[in-house]
């Protein structure tokens, strides 16, 4: 994956975000303290300002979503914050750490996606089925993964994982909090939407459409 993709989804997801500010604080108002849209806006704002105050059109991939891991990490506030800045700064460890040449570009975005949900479930100590982002994530890395392995390209791979995290954002809703503020809810927080699941597939999303923008 190009720097010019990185810059491009990390663009495209901070005016979705800003687009969906309301709509995820009234996610989290419901189950949570009612910031997540608020919280993730203020980063991507953040983020945005300073892609714009440098020359990113020479820079490779693993350092801009170093900078943006950095960027979310220290504006974003609240646990998401803390766990889609260490997913960005292990996407960014994987990109650099490949070698040249082993495998196709999808093979390689689908190890970054697979280090940065990694480190969010290490981080968060949760897994899938616990009304997270995870539930929109870890579909995704399967069906990127899937993807690979039968030779799809990394935009159509990057559809299906786009695809699956919508998905499993929709299954979060009869689910049962275990992790996180919901958790405090109990059983009220079945019947809602995980804001962070929905924010996943939106970040997803972008991602997709970034990639097939041929960039
Ligand atoms: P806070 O809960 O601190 O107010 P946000 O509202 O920004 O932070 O983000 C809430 C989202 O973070 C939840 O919807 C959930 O998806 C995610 N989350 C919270 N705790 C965890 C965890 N332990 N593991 C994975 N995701 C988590
Ligand atoms: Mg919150």
């Amino acid at each position: 994956m190009s720097g010019a993709v990185v810059v491009a989804w990390l663009r495209l997801a901070a005016s979705r975000v800003a687009a969906e500010r309301v709509h995820l604080t009234d996610l989290d108002a419901a189950i949570g303290d009612g910031d997540h849209g608020i919280n993730l806006d203020r980063g991507f704002t953040a983020l945005e300002a300073r892609l714009s105050a440098r020359d990113v059109s020479t820079e490779a991939a693993g350092p801009l979503l170093a900078l943006a891991g950095r960027t979310i990490t220290g504006t974003v506030g609240g646990a998401s914050g803390a766990l889609y800045g260490r997913a960005l700064l292990r996407a960014a460890a994987a990109l650099d750490a490949w070698p040249i040449d082993a495998g196709p570009p999808v093979a390689r975005v689908a190890a970054a996606l697979r280090a940065a949900v990694d480190g969010i479930a290490a981080l968060g100590r949760s897994r899938p089925g616990e009304k997270t982002m995870l539930d929109a994530l870890v579909p995704a890395v399967e069906a990127i993964e899937a993807a690979a392995t039968v030779g799809a390209d990394l935009a159509d791979a990057l559809r299906q994982a786009a695809d699956a995290a919508e998905a499993g954002a929709r299954a979060t809703r009869p689910l049962l909090a275990t992790k996180g503020r919901a958790s405090y809810l109990g059983e009220r927080s079945i019947g809602h939407l995980d804001p962070g699941a929905v924010s996943s597939a939106l970040l997803l999303g972008a991602l997709a459409d970034a990639a097939a923008g041929g960039v």
